[in-house]
């Protein structure tokens, strides 16, 4: 026996989960058929049916936010010693409605950077406390467009990772399937929407595969310094940063600190993109990624090859939002295809053709 939810309940499951904690829920903007995530209010309709321009990932990576006050306050400033700094991390319970499977995929993701307990290095108090006051219910996808690539790079469209409890769309309603015990806990907590049934779960999305990438990992490398190939790549490209700002994984930040007198202040945290220019511009004013070639090489790599060999994992979730929003057509597929044949070209001829004639 199966629980569903009737489509008329999840307005009124929203109000009561927003009793208790923030819901962050998708919102389609007036009539585009464009969605974006934000703070739920009652009598907001929720859109379950466009996948957001930009991914979820505010809820626990803020835009902007604060990371703590400083002050000198005895005297000279001698930095670790005379100053005093206050925590300011602000993490209420919250409930992540309607994520799709890529977009909680990419929290466990996200996971291993700022919530980390067996590392020394990645733990983040702010990113932690919001994470762990956070539940996620995802939509298993049961359309996909064509931008949409999770099967080949992430968990498939209704892959558990990262959800607490997963809505299935069935007619009329959704079919909910607990994941985790906080998933069971807001069945538990809601029995008055959720109904015994004998439903089966619909048919999932197909969505399109990129193949013959084996090995891709290893063989970037070999064309890293092909700038023409690059430069090819990236004519188009206008360094606006949305692949990075609408992508779940991407985590680029700066910090600055805004004074309040000489003193005293507050160190302020904000999403950035490896992709604009000043992200890797020096104070000297060298800037080793100086073209939209060297960024977007960066990307690439970081994402399909430094990172894996590094973390074990692609460091993306096939969600498409990099393909849908990017203004000039760029496509990470096709590039992802181009770099994998340009480096199989690249090690035939290091090779003088051996490799081929040896067939
Ligand atoms: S979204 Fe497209 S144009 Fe904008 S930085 Fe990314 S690749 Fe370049
Ligand atoms: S790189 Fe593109 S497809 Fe992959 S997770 Fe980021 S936005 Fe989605």
């Amino acid at each position: 026996m199966t629980k569903i939810i009737k489509n008329d309940n999840i307005a009124r499951l929203l109000e009561q989960l927003a009793e208790d904690a923030e819901v962050w829920a998708p919102r389609e903007l007036a009539g585009t058929g464009t969605a974006i995530f934000e703070r739920w209010q009652n009598g907001v309709a929720v859109d379950l049916e466009h996948i957001t321009s930009i991914s979820a990932k505010d809820v626990v990576l803020p835009r902007t936010e604060k990371l703590f006050d400083f002050n000198y306050a005895f005297g000279d400033p001698v930095p670790g010693e005379n100053i005093e700094i206050v925590a300011a991390v602000t993490a209420p319970a919250t409930v992540l409605f309607g994520a799709r499977a890529c977009d909680a995929k990419a929290l466990t993701v996200l996971d291993a950077l700022f919530d980390n307990p067996e590392s020394e290095s990645y733990n983040d108090p702010n990113y932690q406390a919001r994470r762990r006051a956070l539940t996620v219910i995802t939509l298993a996808c049961t359309t996909a467009d064509a931008a949409c690539f999770c099967s080949s790079f992430g968990e498939g469209p209704a892959g558990k990772a990262g959800s607490d409890l997963i809505l299935y769309p069935l007619e009329g309603g959704y079919l909910a399937e607990a994941v985790t015990a906080r998933g069971e806990s807001i069945l538990d907590a809601a029995t008055r929407f959720f109904e015994e049934s004998n439903a089966e779960p619909p048919q999932l999305a197909e969505t399109a595969t990129v193949e013959g990438l084996d090995g891709l990992q290893q063989q970037l490398p070999a064309i890293f310094k092909d700038l023409d190939f690059w430069n090819e790549i990236t004519a188009t490209c206008i360094s606006c940063g949305f692949c990075s700002h609408g992508c779940p994984t991407c985590y680029c930040f700066n910090i600055h600190d805004e004074m309040s007198g000489d003193r005293k202040g507050e160190r302020l945290r904000s999403w950035d993109a490896c992709m604009f220019y000043v992200y890797t511009q020096e104070a000297s004013g060298h800037n080793p990624r100086p073209t939209q070639a060297h960024r977007y090489r960066n990307r690439i790599n970081h994402k399909f090859s430094y990172y894996p060999v590094n973390q074990g994992e692609t460091l993306c979730t096939g969600c498409g939002r990099c393909i849908r929003g990017c203004p000039t057509n760029l496509d990470i597929r096709e590039v992802l295809r181009a770099a994998k044949a340009r480096a199989v070209e690249t090690e035939l001829m290091a090779d003088g053709g051996k490799a081929e004639t040896d067939k």
